[in-house]
C-alpha cells in the first residue's frame, strides 16, 4: 500500500462514487481529516449502473492499459482491507465466431501478452468444464481466457469504502449537493459549509460543474449508457463472457447483466430516463446463444447511467491550472480504477512522486482552460 502521509490535511471530497470513495478511504487511511459530501449515498451514480467489470484489454496506450493491470492488483488489497464480497476475479472468457473478428481478437490478445497480461487459449471443450451452461459456437476454435479479469459490486465497494472511511479512520460523511466552492471549502445547496485545504472532485459526469465552480473547464464528454438486469435465472456462470454479439456477467442474486455499446442511445440525458421500452427482452435474446438456459428469463431492470469521458480517453487527476486547492479525479473505466487512483491520489496530495504526470489536467491534449 501506499506509504502517503497526510496528517492534519482538510480533504472535502465532492462525490462518493467508486472513485470519490476510493480516495476518500486513502486519504483518511493516511491520516487527512476527510469530509465526504455525496448528493444521495455512496455509489448512486453511474457506480449504481454501470457494468463494472475489472479489465485491460485493448485499452491504450501502455500507460493506460499499465494502470488498468495495476488497478485489478489495488482492488486486491482494498478487497483484503475492507473485507466485503464486493470483489470477483473469476475470468473473463472472450471469443469470435466470425473469422475476421477473431483475427482481429486474436491481434488484441497478443498485443496484451506483449504488455504483460495473463492470457490462457483454451479449446471450446475446456470451457464448457469450466462453464457447463454456455454454449460455443462450433466454428469458433479458440476462447481467450483472461484468468484475472472480474467485475465489482459498485455500490458495495462505495459503500465498504465510505464506511472503513468513517468509521476505522474518522472520516465524516455528509449528504448534500455542493453548490459553491472556493479556496475556503464547499458551501452545500442548504447553506452548510466545510473547510478544506484541498477539494477533491470525484463527482463522475458531473465533474464538469463542480470545476466551473472554480471557473476551470475540464475537457469532459458525457456519454449515456445502459445495462440490463435479468430476473434470477437457471444458469450456472462464473466469468464475464464477451463476445461481438453480447457481453454479461453474473450479478448476484442467480441474476445476469447484459451490456452493449449501443443500450443508452434512446435513452435522453439523464439516469431515470428509460430508454426503448424493448431493451430488456432484446438483450436477453441475443444472449440465447452463448447461454441457452435464458430462454424463458426476462429482464427485470435498465439502469441507465452516464460515463464522463475526458476527451483524449485518458484519466484527468491532479490540481486544476493555476488552482492549488481543487484536484480532479475523473476518468473513463472508473470501476477498473477506482482502487489505484485512490492510492495514487493519496501519494500525490502528500507530495510525493506518482507516475501520474501523464494524466495531469493541463496536457495539451486536453487543453483545459483556467479562467480565473
Ligand atoms: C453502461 C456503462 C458501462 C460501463 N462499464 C464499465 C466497465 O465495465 N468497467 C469500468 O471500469 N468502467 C465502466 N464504466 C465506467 C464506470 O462506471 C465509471 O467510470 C465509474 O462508475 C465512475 O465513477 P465515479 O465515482 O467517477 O462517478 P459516479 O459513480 O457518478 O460518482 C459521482 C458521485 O458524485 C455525486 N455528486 C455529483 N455532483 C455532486 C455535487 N454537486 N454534490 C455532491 N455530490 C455530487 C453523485 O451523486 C455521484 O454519486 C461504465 C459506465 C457505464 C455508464
Amino acid at each position: 500500500l501506499s506509504e502517503a502521509r497526510l496528517p492534519g490535511m482538510r480533504i472535502v471530497v465532492v462525490g462518493a462514487g467508486a472513485i470519490g470513495a476510493s480516495v476518500a478511504h486513502a486519504t483518511a487511511r493516511a491520516g487527512a481529516q476527510v469530509t465526504i459530501v455525496e448528493r444521495l449515498f455512496p455509489g448512486s451514480g453511474t457506480t449504481a449502473a454501470t457494468f463494472a467489470t475489472l479489465g485491460a484489454l485493448a485499452q491504450t496506450p501502455r500507460s493506460f492499459h499499465e494502470l488498468h493491470l495495476r488497478g485489478i492488483e489495488a482492488h486486491e488489497r482494498l478487497a483484503r482491507e475492507l473485507g466485503g464480497s464486493w470483489l470477483h476475479l473469476d475470468g473473463a472468457l472472450f471469443w469470435e465466431a466470425d473469422r475476421e473478428k477473431g483475427d482481429v481478437l486474436g491481434e488484441a490478445v497478443r498485443q496484451e501478452r506483449a504488455w504483460g497480461a495473463p492470457f490462457e487459449d483454451l479449446q471450446p471443450a475446456r470451457v464448457r468444464e469450466l462453464e457447463p451452461d454456455v454454449a460455443i459456437d462450433r466454428s469458433v476454435r479458440v476462447v481467450h481466457r483472461a484468468p484475472r479479469d472480474g467485475w465489482i459490486g459498485g455500490v458495495e465497494l462505495a459503500s465498504a469504502a465510505v464506511s472503513a472511511a468513517v468509521e476505522r479512520r474518522g472520516a465524516r460523511l455528509v449528504t448534500g449537493t455542493v453548490v459553491a466552492a472556493s479556496p475556503d471549502g464547499v458551501r452545500l445547496d442548504d447553506g452548510r459549509s466545510y473547510a478544506a485545504d484541498v477539494v477533491v472532485n470525484a463527482a463522475g459526469p458531473d465533474a464538469e460543474r463542480i470545476a466551473r465552480l472554480a471557473g476551470q473547464s475540464l475537457a469532459l464528454g458525457r456519454i449515456v449508457g445502459a445495462v440490463v438486469v435479468s430476473e434470477p435465472a437457471p444458469v450456472r456462470l462464473r466469468h464475464v463472457l464477451k463476445t461481438t454479439a453480447t457481453r454479461l456477467r453474473p450479478d448476484g442474486g442467480g441474476r445476469i447483466l447484459f451490456y452493449g455499446e449501443h443500450f443508452g442511445a434512446r435513452a435522453g440525458d439523464g439516469a431515470h430516463e428509460a430508454p426503448d421500452p424493448q431493451l430488456g427482452g432484446a438483450a436477453i435474446s441475443a444472449a440465447t446463444d452463448v447461454l441457452p438456459g435464458l430462454a424463458s428469463v426476462r429482464a427485470e431492470a435498465v439502469r441507465v447511467g452516464i460515463r464522463a469521458e475526458p476527451v483524449d480517453g485518458l484519466p484527468i487527476v491532479g490540481r486544476g491550472t493555476a488552482c492549488d486547492w481543487l484536484y480532479h479525479v475523473v476518468t473513463r473505466s472508473g470501476i477498473t480504477l477506482a482502487a489505484i487512483l485512490g492510492e495514487l491520489v493519496a501519494t500525490d496530495l502528500s507530495g510525493r512522486a506518482t507516475d501520474l504526470h501523464a494524466f495531469r489536467p493541463d496536457r495539451a491534449s486536453l487543453a483545459v482552460r483556467a479562467e480565473r
